[in-house]
Formats: C-alpha cells, sequence, structure tokens
C-alpha cells in the first residue's frame, strides 16, 4: 500500500521526503511528548528530523490491533483518510510499521480536542457553535462528495489546529464504533434511529449525527441524553427532542436543530442548505476559525 500522495493544496505540507522515494522508519522521527492514549496505543508529538516537520505520531501494537480483530478497520482508517484534502479533516501523511507496532503519520492539531474546550466552557455561544457546524458541514459535504460517510462524528473525534479551527478525525472506525456501543458501556447518543433501529442508512446519518452536535454545543449535553442506554434509545427512535428553557437559545437555532433532527433520513436539511440557513449565515464566521 502506498504512502500518502503529495498533497494537492493543503494548508501543511507534509514531512519532505515523499514516502515513494523512501519507506520511514522510526528513527527518522524525534519522538516528543505524549499527545493522548488510544484504545490500542499512544499518540506522540513527533518532528520528521530531514524537514523539520512536525506531526502527531500514533503508534498501535500489532498484537492488540489482532486481538480485537480491527485490522482491517486500521488499513481502511489509512486508505480513506489519506485520501483526504480539506482544511477542516485531519491529514493523515502516511504511515510504516515494524515487526510490533504500526505508525500513523498525523497532522498535529495544535489545541487539542473539542471534547476537552466544550468541558471546560460547560456550553459554547451561539457564534461560536454557528461556525463550528458550518464548517463541519463544509468538511462532510467534501466527504460525501468523495462517497465517504464518517458514522462517528462526536466531539471526541474532533481536533483544534492552531488557528482555532476544527479537523475531523478518526476515520474508519464506524464498525468498531457501533459494535463498541453496542456491546461494551459506550454511548448511544449520537446515533440516528435507522443506525440503533440497525436499518440500512446512508449519507444522511452524518446530518443527523452534526444536528445532535450542534445541540450538545449550545446546551452541554447530547439531546437524548438518558441514564440508562435503552432510554436513551427509545428517545431517539422517536425523536425526542426537547429544548430546555435555560441556557436561552435562539429560534433560528433551534429551527436547524429541528430541521436536522428527523426520522425519515430523506427529510433531513440537506448540508449545502444548512450552509444557507439564516442562522449559520447571521451567526458563523465564514473563514471557519474561531478564536477564543
Ligand atoms: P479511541 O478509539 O479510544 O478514541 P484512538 O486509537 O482513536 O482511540 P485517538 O483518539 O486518535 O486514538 O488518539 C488519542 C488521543 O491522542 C486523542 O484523544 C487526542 O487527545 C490525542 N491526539 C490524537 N491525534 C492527535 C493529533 N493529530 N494532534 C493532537 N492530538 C492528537
Ligand atoms: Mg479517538
Amino acid at each position: 500500500m502506498p504512502i500518502a500522495a503529495e498533497p494537492q493544496q493543503a494548508e501543511k505540507s507534509p514531512p519532505k521526503v515523499s514516502a515513494a522515494e523512501r519507506r520511514w522508519k522510526v528513527d527518522d522521527f524525534d519522538i516528543g511528548k505524549p499527545l493522548g492514549r488510544g484504545k490500542f496505543g499512544h499518540v506522540y508529538l513527533a518532528r520528521e528530523k530531514r524537514s523539520n516537520q512536525i506531526v502527531a505520531l500514533k503508534v498501535l501494537f500489532k498484537s492488540q490491533l489482532k486481538q480485537s480483530q480491527v485490522e482491517h478497520q486500521v488499513r481502511r482508517e489509512v486508505e480513506i483518510q489519506s485520501h483526504l484534502r480539506h482544511p477542516n479533516i485531519l491529514r493523515l501523511y502516511g504511515y510504516f510499521y515494524d515487526e510490533a507496532r504500526v505508525y500513523l503519520l498525523l497532522e498535529y492539531a495544535e489545541k487539542g480536542e473539542l471534547y476537552k474546550e466544550l468541558q471546560k466552557c460547560t456550553y459554547f455561544s451561539e457564534r461560536r457553535t454557528a461556525t463550528y457546524i458550518s464548517s463541519l458541514a463544509r468538511a462532510l459535504i467534501y466527504l460525501h462528495g468523495k462517497h465517504v460517510i464518517h458514522r462517528d462524528i462526536k466531539p471526541e473525534n474532533i481536533l483544534i489546529g492552531l488557528q482555532g479551527e476544527l479537523k475531523i478525525a478518526d476515520f474508519g472506525w464506524s464498525v468498531r464504533a457501533f459494535n463498541r456501543r453496542q456491546t461494551m458501556c459506550g454511548t448511544l447518543d449520537y446515533l440516528p434511529p435507522e443506525m440503533v433501529e440497525s436499518a440500512e442508512h446512508d449519507a444522511n446519518v452524518d446530518i443527523w449525527s452534526l444536528g445532535i452536535l450542534c445541540y450538545e454545543f449550545l446546551y452541554g449535553v447530547p439531546p437524548f441524553e438518558a441514564k440508562e442506554h435503552s432510554d436513551t434509545y427509545i428517545r431517539i427512535v422517536n425523536v425526542d427532542l426537547k429544548f430546555p428553557s435555560i441556557p436561552i437559545v435562539s429560534p433560528g437555532a433551534k429551527d436547524l436543530i429541528s430541521q436536522m433532527l428527523v426520522k425519515d433520513s430523506s427529510q433531513r436539511l440537506p448540508l449545502h442548505r444548512l450552509l444557507q440557513h439564516p442562522w449559520i449565515v447571521q451567526n458563523a464566521n465564514p473563514s471557519g476559525v474561531y478564536s477564543v
């Protein structure tokens, strides 16, 4: 499998030495501080020695991937993500491996996880939310144009770049994520009715998840949250959508959310129309950048 091709117009260029010329190895990098821990390995800040390019190096243990039978998902993650070029999608520059590990070379998202930022603020302002939602909608329009459905849009899978722009991460995990939700104690909160009911689904699942995200940004909690899994399930399939009186949220935002959280997936607001929604037009910074 070839490592990522040259970027077309990426805002950051990958390590200068192209994979076509040589294979990466771990000695090509100075390894820096740990950035985080995933289920199957660790992520480190790293610098490619020749080009001085800073990257996030995700180190996965083959034995763990095998044990959990997720090798093909990792392969899919690499295949999908390495071909994507969008300012709001985390770049995957390439990969390499040794006896025990697989290494993914990722764009470094300087400002870390959106999840933590939301926890810190409890909820976001309408301007910030509209800016984020419109940038994610543009990224999803790009993805869907390439016939990629993310299927796992949630705050934990979104990182923040240096300018405050969002970066969608974690591709090719939808099956694993779905299984995890079914078999372990994960959350159902972001799944649309057709996925909790295991019916067929298409790219419109991402519109639903974006609607959930919009609600969560504005209210600090996802809309169908409940103590028991079974209650969340019932609330999702019934689209039991309620808007609390606190925090105060404008009618425009509620209108947008109501048009995205629609049970019949074909009736959800198309993403290009989301970008024209008055609440988005009035509140979003078109650059997609929100500086705190
Ligand atoms: P899980 O499946 O449990 O989410 P994972 O294997 O997908 O784990 P990641 O979520 O990709 O692992 O990475 C773990 C953590 O490392 C992230 O939550 C984040 O804090 C940090 N991290 C990952 N990639 C980057 C990056 N490109 N830039 C900055 N930080 C990152
Ligand atoms: Mg993750």
